[in-house]
């Protein structure tokens, strides 16, 4: 039996498994294929204090190894249910079938690449679409590729593929960005940068492998073909939250609803990170997160869980 079971492990799991094994709990954190979660992608988080010049791996690295060094477990498995989820001992069901109790649950995870809803976007999955900059990129050295967005991920990965690639089309569907104003200033001044504003794509051309990216001008309604080899969409975040959804209240997007002391209203239940509802979603906060959730959890399980802890 845990004492705390968190899943997902990214920046806020990651840090409830810190506060949790530290506050003397049995903690366990889940993720399907790896610990990280999106920072593993970043090749440089610049806006964490006092980890300047630092990769999202190396960041999560770090991060990892400190949780484990405390003692807290890292599992594997994607959980499918929650059974019991408002009695003191709850059970967690993974794909494979293992049942795991515990006497709280944080959640923590995250959100997903939200897809561009075109068609052929399947299709061309893995085949000239892809939703990582720094994972596929170098597939696209000295090709032509296109990426959608207009936030801090489209524009880290335009000036990433920028420097492998030989031409970067930016497609956003409005005239200014949402990312950060470095950001911009960096895509701007890279030659091999084409703006592509006020436009949103509509379609995918190729027969095996991408070979064009159909975009529509807002403005004008006119369609254009980019021959392009790859396109990257950067355009934002979904969360994956309906396992939860019979305990825990979702909003419209499929967030989870919580503010910032993280409790969603089902005793023993927390939430964590970008998977809850929140306005600024960054490493920072998402850590913050962890920390509140994981210390709320420890409170409920000494507070609470009387006749379990016997
Ligand atoms: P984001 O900030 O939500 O930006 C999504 C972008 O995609 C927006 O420009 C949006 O356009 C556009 N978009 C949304 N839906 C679209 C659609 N259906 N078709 C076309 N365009 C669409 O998402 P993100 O860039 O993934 O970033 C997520 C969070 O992580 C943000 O808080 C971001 O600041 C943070 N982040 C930070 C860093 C960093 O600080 N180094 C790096 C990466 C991400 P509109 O602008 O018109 O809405």
């Amino acid at each position: 039996m845990y004492d705390i079971l968190i899943i997902g492990a990214g920046p806020a799991g990651m840090t409830a498994a810190i506060y949790g094994q530290r506050g003397g709990k049995k903690t366990v954190l889940f993720d399907q294929l790896s610990y990280g979660g999106q920072v593993i992608n970043t090749p440089d988080v610049a806006n964490y204090p006092g980890m300047p010049n630092m990769t999202g791996l190396e960041f999560a690295n770090q991060v990892y190894k400190q949780f484990t060094e405390l003692g807290a477990e890292m599992k594997y498995e994607k959980i499918t249910q929650v059974k019991d989820a408002d009695k003191p001992i709850k059970t967690v069901v993974t794909e494979s079938g293992n049942e795991y109790q515990c006497k709280s649950i944080i959640i923590a995870t995250g959100a997903q690449p939200r897809p561009l809803g075109v068609e052929g976007e399947e299709k061309f999955r893995g085949a000239g679409i892809s939703y990582c900059a720094t994972c596929d990129g170098a597939f696209f050295r000295d090709k032509v590729v296109a990426v959608a967005g207009g936030g801090n991920t489209a524009l880290e990965d335009a000036e990433t593929l920028s420097d492998l690639a030989k031409k970067v089309y930016l497609i956003h569907r409005r005239d200014e960005f949402r990312a950060d104003a470095t950001n911009v200033a960096r895509v701007k001044s890279k030659d091999n940068v084409e703006l592509v504003l006020n436009a949103v794509v509509t379609g995918l051309k190729g027969d095996k492998f991408i070979e064009g990216v159909e975009v529509e001008d807002k403005v004008t309604k006119e369609k254009r073909t980019l021959d392009v080899n790859g396109v990257f969409v950067a355009i934002g975040q979904v969360p994956k939250n309906e396992v939860f959804k019979d305990f825990v209240k979702l909003n419209k997007a499929g967030y989870v609803e919580a503010g910032e002391d993280c409790q969603t209203g089902t005793p023993g239940i927390f939430v964590a990170g970008d998977c809850r509802t929140k306005k600024v979603r960054q490493i920072a906060t998402a850590v913050s997160d962890g920390a509140v959730a994981a210390l709320a959890a420890v409170e409920h399980v000494n507070k609470t869980c009387y006749e379990v802890n016997k």
